[in-house]
Order: C-alpha cells, then sequence, then structure tokens
C-alpha cells in the first residue's frame, strides 16, 4: 500500500514539474500606473524578458518626469535622511547656544555637506537667526530654505542636452564607477526621455559586462527602446560608433551610451572613453557627460568624481539612491567640486524612480514643506 501510494506520489510530482516546464513564457508586465508599486517596478531578470517574444504588445507608460520629485519627496524627509534631521534639529530647538550650533555643525559635516558648506550655512544662519533661540521658528524656516537655496543654486540650467545638431541625434555618454546603479540609471533615464516624447536608441558600450547589456534590453524593452551592442569583449568605442551610425540612419532623437566603469588606471579610462568621444563626434556630438555617483559613498563618491571630471568633460551629474542609507549633503560639495549641476537624482529602485533635480523642490523635501 505504502509502495503504491508512493509510486502515485512521485507521479503526482513530476506531471506538475513537467506542467511548469511547459507553462508559456510570462506575459510582459501590464502598463505602470502613474505611481508604480516597487515590485512592479523591478526590471525582470534577462533571460525572462529574451523569453518573454511578444513584449513590445504592451509597452509600458513612464510617469512623467515633473511630477516625479514630488511623489518621492518623502524618500528625502527627515525619518529618512540624516541631512534633513539635522536641519529640522535646528527649528526644534528652544535654545540655540554656543552647543546647539556646535552641534548642528557636527551633524551637517556628518551628513556629507563638507567643512566649507557647513561653515557657510551656519554663518548665514546666525547671521539671521537670533541669538538666544528660535524666537520664530516660521522665520528661522524662511531663512533657512533660503540659505540652502543659495548653496544649492536656483538659477542653474539643469536640463538635460538631448537635442542634436542638423537633425542628427544628441548623444549621452553615460559615466561612472560600476556598482553606482549606472546601468539602472540609464534604464531609468531612457524612461525619463520617452516620456518627454524622444525616441531612444542605447548603445551598451561596456562590452565587458555582458550582464549590464542584458539588463539594458530589458529596460529598453519594456518602452520600446532598442539596444545595440557588441561581442563581448569587443571595441567599446566599435559599439558606440554602430549606434550613433544607427540612430542617425533610423533619425532617433537621442542616442544613450553607456561605457566602462572599471577604475583600472586614469590612463585606461582616459584612453577608454576618449576613443569613445572621438569615434562619437566624428558623426554626431556629444551634446551631454553625464556622471553617475552613488550618494551612499560620500567622500568617496567625490574622490571617483574628481577621476571622471579630469579624465571627460562631464556636463552633468545624476546622484544615485539618495534614498535609503545616503546623507543627503553630497548634493552641495559635487556641485562645487566639479562646477557641474546635478541634473537627476536617483530615489529607488522603482523604474520611475528617478527624478529631474530641481533646488526647490529638494529643499521643500528635505525640510518638509509642501
Ligand atoms: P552598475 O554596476 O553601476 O551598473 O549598477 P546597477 O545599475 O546594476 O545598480 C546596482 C544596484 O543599485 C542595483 O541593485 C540597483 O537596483 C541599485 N540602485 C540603482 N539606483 C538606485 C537608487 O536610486 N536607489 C536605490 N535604493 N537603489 C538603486
Amino acid at each position: 500500500m505504502a509502495a503504491v501510494g508512493l509510486v502515485l506520489a512521485v507521479a503526482a510530482v513530476t506531471i506538475v514539474l513537467g506542467r511548469r516546464r511547459a507553462l508559456p513564457p510570462a506575459p510582459p508586465a501590464p502598463a505602470l500606473p502613474a505611481e508604480p508599486a516597487a515590485e512592479a517596478a523591478e526590471p525582470a531578470a534577462a533571460s525572462e524578458a529574451e523569453s518573454a517574444e511578444p513584449e513590445v504588445a504592451q509597452l509600458e507608460t513612464p510617469e512623467p518626469p515633473a511630477s516625479r520629485l514630488s511623489r518621492l519627496r518623502r524618500r528625502l524627509s527627515a525619518s529618512n535622511n540624516p541631512f534633513a534631521r539635522g536641519l529640522l534639529g535646528l527649528l526644534a530647538a528652544d535654545r540655540l547656544d554656543a552647543e546647539a550650533w556646535e552641534d548642528l555643525e557636527a551633524t551637517l559635516i556628518t551628513s556629507d555637506l563638507g567643512v566649507g558648506p557647513t561653515d557657510e550655512l551656519i554663518t548665514a544662519l546666525r547671521r539671521e537667526v537670533a541669538i538666544d533661540g528660535v524666537a520664530d521658528p516660521a522665520k528661522a524656516r524662511e531663512v533657512l530654505r533660503a540659505e540652502l537655496l543659495k548653496l544649492i543654486g536656483t538659477d542653474t540650467d539643469r536640463s538635460l542636452r538631448v537635442t542634436g545638431a542638423d537633425g542628427k541625434p544628441g548623444v549621452i555618454l553615460v559615466v561612472g564607477v560600476n556598482g553606482t546603479g549606472k546601468t539602472t540609471t540609464i534604464g531609468k533615464l531612457s524612461r525619463v526621455l520617452v516620456a518627454d516624447g524622444h525616441t531612444v536608441l542605447l548603445a551598451a558600450a561596456d562590452t565587458f559586462r555582458a550582464a549590464a547589456a542584458d539588463q539594458l534590453q530589458t529596460w529598453g524593452s519594456r518602452v520600446g527602446v532598442r539596444v545595440i551592442r557588441g561581442a563581448e569583449g569587443g571595441d567599446p568605442a566599435s559599439v558606440a560608433h554602430d549606434a550613433v551610425a544607427a540612430g542617425i540612419e533610423e533619425g532617433v532623437d537621442v542616442v544613450v551610451v553607456d561605457t566602462a566603469g572599471r577604475l583600472h588606471t586614469k590612463t585606461g579610462l582616459m584612453d577608454e572613453l576618449g576613443k569613445i568621444k572621438r569615434v562619437i563626434d566624428r558623426l554626431a556630438p556629444v551634446t551631454e557627460v553625464l556622471l553617475v555617483i552613488d550618494a551612499t559613498t560620500g567622500q568617496n563618491g567625490l574622490a571617483q568624481a574628481r577621476v571622471f571630471a579630469e579624465v571627460v568633460d562631464v556636463t552633468g551629474i545624476v546622484l544615485s539612491k539618495l534614498d535609503g542609507s545616503a546623507k543627503g549633503g553630497i548634493v552641495v560639495p559635487v556641485q562645487r567640486e566639479l562646477g557641474v549641476p546635478v541634473k537627476l537624482i536617483g530615489l529607488g529602485e522603482g523604474a520611475d524612480d528617478l527624478a529631474p533635480f530641481e533646488a526647490e523642490g529638494f529643499v521643500d523635501a528635505l525640510l518638509g514643506e509642501s
């Protein structure tokens, strides 16, 4: 009897497993709602994407970039962000004695704001706010807001340069160390561009990372963006060349080029990025060079930024992972060090969790204002 039972059980398991194997590939993810749920926003694994044949049938509609910062603002609030917490601590203090100012100074420095900007902010606040206490919290908040905006810069042009000359595509070169969130950022960026009504082509010019190219393909396929890739270990400049040539031929608006992010030697990096840029420039000038920096890496991120800035003319910064364990103050020193504006910020792993950076929205999110 037991033996019969065992045989039946084995047969049942075999049938179930057999069925599983025979299942058709999963259908593509449905279109995202305006506020995508985190789990729906995760890109599918590359193998699934490749097997999901008719994926073009159901393209997603990315969220319009303008509404993103306000949707994601809670990720910058004091409960998540030490920089915001430090600033709000000032407003909550009932006495601003020497000790309170010292505490604030220490908090701001450890929130990656850096020594120089911290000094400036505290000097300005001490000048403006009553020395012996925050007599009027509304006034203190107003002063704090104004001084922060001054540090970050409100009249900076943070728009992406996506328009090429002579009817050619704009070309965005994306650089940065591997692990900073570069691939994810490029995936999200293509959605920003699509949401803005642009046609886009991606170039997987980091030929040493086949997985990154697969990941790009998955991102692209969700919004109808094609990826040009080369042989594994092939010449990155040749992939960039082919992509830009295809972009010109097909009349796409923007070509986004992923690049190698191995910080081997500065010369190696310079040679590789220099060659890619030269090759592209011959076809259609690079219009934007975006450097992706992981905001959670603080001083390390700044050091990486310096190396890249010496190697290539960076025109915009993407601060990824500003949610999570990032301390937030880094926006100011990174702009100062590089003399280049932060143009986009990554605030999560969701597909549309990349927002155009905007000083007012950022400061209001930090200070918890609507
Ligand atoms: P790459 O090696 O630089 O291409 O890095 P990836 O794009 O593969 O990203 C590395 C990890 O960082 C992945 O788990 C991403 O989901 C994650 N990541 C990227 N951007 C963000 C962000 O803005 N917020 C958070 N929380 N995670 C992010």
